[in-house]
């Protein structure tokens, strides 16, 4: 499958964009409302469900499939306000509180004001505080500090501050001339953005459906629930999400994944046959793999009742859930792979 000249920058400076709109689960309006914009711009119709998805119909006939990727991300809500003006915070999705040490960060109030800061360690000089070096990153030992004039809990809540606010992670996404991906909630931003470079091609008709696909961006993924409504009655699920790289996994930053076990169990065994299929059809350098620490969407809809057959695919995805890293050829391997699959009706 060869893809239209250009696609893969579209689908990367469509990532790069939406990295840097913050989305935090619960906080995804900022999102959604660019998603409505780029489904429009390829020629769609976008639609919103009460919960803040976003999908799309491109068309095709029979055998409808879903595709679907999480805008929703990892973050923070503002817990309580410290006596000394700092935050204390309550995370939103999974994630080991090590990769908060010197994140930066806004503060989202439900005023609609913003306020930049800091995850710091308390007392965090280390000209000062010799123990530094031992401190456990737990939600006790680090606070956010807000760039603002503040010494004490009064002059906090006078800026208009208050518990509940939401808290977004600074993703600071960077691609480098050697073609490295790094920023953080590439899970599963980078996915989004090769859903909506997918849109485009079959908007410009470079790209012909052979059954009817629908494009479903979730906003509730990482606690778990994103996938639970399903836009239409559809027969396959497939999830496009961060494939896992790591110890005995044979994903690197290059490849796309095809998950064929996750937390949840199992996938469904003739689409993940036809995705493996697909796959070599394309030419896509790819691995199959199981995930030990994974849930996905595709889960979601499974436990939500849904009778459907479900698979997951995604970009190679370096040190998830963090400050992660992947490659353009990732990118390039997802979006020949999607094509590829979308372009056949099942042979069931
Ligand atoms: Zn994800």
């Amino acid at each position: 499958m060869n893809l239209a000249a250009g696609t893969v920058d579209r689908a990367l400076s469509l990532i790069l964009e939406l990295c840097a709109t913050p989305s935090p689960t619960g906080f995804t309006k900022s999102a959604e409302a660019f998603l409505e914009t780029a489904i429009a711009a390829a020629g769609f119709t976008p639609q919103r469900t009460r919960k803040g998805s976003v999908y799309a119909c491109l068309g095709g006939q029979g055998h409808p499939l879903v595709l679907a990727a999480h805008v929703d991300t990892l973050g923070a809500v503002v817990r309580s306000i410290k006596g000394n003006g700092r935050l204390r915070y309550s995370k939103v999705g999974g994630y080991p509180d090590l990769n908060l040490v010197a994140q930066t960060c806004l503060i989202h109030t439900r005023e609609g004001k913003t306020f930049s800061g800091t995850f710091q360690p308390v007392d965090a000089s280390s000209h000062v505080n010799p123990k530094l070096k031992e401190l456990k990153p737990d939600d006790e030992n680090l606070e956010i500090l807000v760039d603002e004039r503040t010494r004490s809990r009064e002059e906090t809540l006078a800026l208009g501050i208050s518990p509940g606010d939401m808290v977004s992670l600074d993703a600071r996404p960077v691609l480098t001339q050697s073609g490295f991906l790094k920023s953080r909630h590439l899970d599963d931003k980078a996915s989004a953005g090769i859903l909506l470079a997918l849109a485009g091609l079959a908007g410009t008709k470079d790209l012909i459906l052979g059954r009817e696909v629908f494009l479903l961006f979730t906003t509730y993924e990482e606690v778990g629930h994103g996938g639970a409504v399903v836009p239409a009655e559809v027969e396959e699920f497939l999830s496009v999400d961060m494939g896992a790289v790591g110890d005995d996994l044979g994903c690197d930053e290059y490849k796309v994944s095809i998950c064929a076990k996750d937390s949840n169990g199992p996938y469904d065994w003739d689409m993940t046959n036809a995705l493996k299929q697909a796959a070599t059809r394309a030419g896509c350098d790819y691995a199959v793999d199981i995930y030990p620490s994974y849930g996905s969407d595709a889960g979601a809809a499974l436990f939500s009742g849904h009778d459907l057959r479900h698979g997951l695919v995604g970009p190679g995805v370096y040190a998830s859930h963090g400050y992660e890293r992947t490659h353009r050829d990732a990118i390039a391997n997802t979006l020949a792979l999607l094509a590829e699959y979308v372009s056949r009706a099942p042979d069931l």
